[in-house]
């Protein structure tokens, strides 16, 4: 039996795989849960799995939820909040899978303990592997503790990869849809609205991570991410569009002969990849074969998305560059959001923060957080600096 501790259980990866423990009862079960601030939705799911712990984003939602559950005769469970909070939910004794899906680095510090407490990590939280990824996979092969990505296409990476050794592989092959802007002309990215940004043509997913598809930065973070996880050089790592997103992604060996996987567009089968390898088990998410007629493919568009370019650079020089990449994007996704700044200012803004970045290479969680937080104060000052250049040039 996967005795489960989810990370980041309210959002869209925590949801599927909360799917596939109901598919699979005999299987799985929830232990522990760990929420940002949707409290209604962590409610209902403490109804639903009566997980042992569960832990919230603050002292205050903690203190409100702890009311919920007792008004509800849920006595016996655990409220906890914030990263300590994420730390106890990785870690509780008897936990042995924890899925890590908190979006951003805040999942780092608990993926880290539970790695370093020996339990096997399935990685849907890419940042942590961007930021950290130096440092966790040190720690996972030092302990022999499995990391199994749930990132659909370092996923089908993985499971391309049991077709060869690692020292037959040549390169990998990461696909992208190219998002909603693939063929849009370049002198309109500037444009680019909001609504249009959240809407992907193939996958259904959270809010940064679609808008850092149309920007294909989140195509970037997972060429460091797959860097990391399967220790490979940028060099090795190319990137290829693919619209339909039919192939996850692909492998090359030596002797020329490539490997890809196939499947559905369901994040609900990498996650069960992750929660049950080395095994396979059956599943209803079937892949029709019949009603695939063709496969498209084209390079990159280094022009339009300069995010590539930004991520392949961060990825030769490491450490704190990826760090920054990550965190200048994530502030300037959300000035995006909020309406504050224009769709092709999102790779400026990043570009300026990594211009400013020093080439140093964190040894502890601790320090990445650091850099993290001094990136994210960075990219704060350059859009600062933006919005006042542009009040004055209205004026
Ligand atoms: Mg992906």
């Amino acid at each position: 039996m996967k005795q489960l501790a989810i990370l980041g259980s309210t959002g869209s990866i925590g949801l599927s795989t909360l799917r596939i423990v109901e598919q699979y009862p005999d299987r799985f079960r929830v232990l522990s849960l760990a929420a940002g601030r949707n409290l209604d939705a962590i409610f209902a799911q403490c109804q639903r799995w009566q997980p042992q712990v569960v832990s919230v984003a603050t002292e205050s939602d903690a203190a409100a939820l702890q009311t919920r559950l007792r008004a509800a005769g849920l006595t016996q469970i655990e409220v906890l909040h914030g990263a300590a909070g994420t730390v106890r939910v990785a870690t509780l004794p008897g936990v042995n899978f924890v899925v890590s899906a908190i979006v951003g680095v805040a999942g780092l510090e608990a993926t880290y303990a539970a790695v370093v407490a020996g339990i096997p990590v399935g990685l849907a939280n890419k940042e942590c592997m961007v930021a950290a990824g130096e440092i966790l996979t040190r720690e996972a092969r030092q302990r022999n503790v499995p990391l199994l990505p749930i990132d659909s296409e370092h996923n089908a990476i993985h499971q391309c990869m049991r077709g060869g050794a690692k020292a037959e592989i040549k390169r990998i092959w990461l696909t992208a849809s190219g998002g909603p802007f693939r063929a849009l002309p370049p002198d309109q990215f500037a444009n680019i609205t909001v609504t249009q940004a959240l809407q992907h043509p193939t996958w259904v997913m959270g809010q940064r991570i679609t808008i850092d598809s149309a920007t294909m930065l989140n195509k970037g973070l997972e060429i460091i991410e797959a860097c990391r996880l399967f220790d490979l050089p940028p060099s090795a790592v190319q990137v290829t569009v693919h619209p339909q997103s039919t192939i996850h992604s692909l492998v090359e060996f030596v002797d020329g002969s490539i490997l890809a996987q196939l499947s559905v567009t369901d994040m609900r089968l990498p996650i069960l990849y992750a929660l049950t390898y080395p095994e396979r088990v059956a599943s209803d998410l079937t892949f029709d074969m019949r009603s695939l007629s063709h496969l498209d493919f084209e390079p990159p568009d280094f022009a339009r998305f300069p995010c590539l370019r930004l991520a392949y650079e961060a990825a030769e020089i490491g450490g704190e560059h990826c760090i920054a990449l990550n965190a200048a994007d994530e502030i300037a996704v959300d000035s995006f959001l909020a309406g504050h700044i224009s769709f092709s200012a999102i790779p400026r803004t990043i570009e300026a923060v990594l211009e400013q970045t020093p080439r140093r290479h964190p040894s502890t969680i601790q320090e990445v957080l650091q850099a993290d937080a001094q990136a994210r104060e960075k990219a704060r000052e350059v859009l600062r600096a933006g919005a006042k250049k542009k009040s004055v040039s209205q004026t």
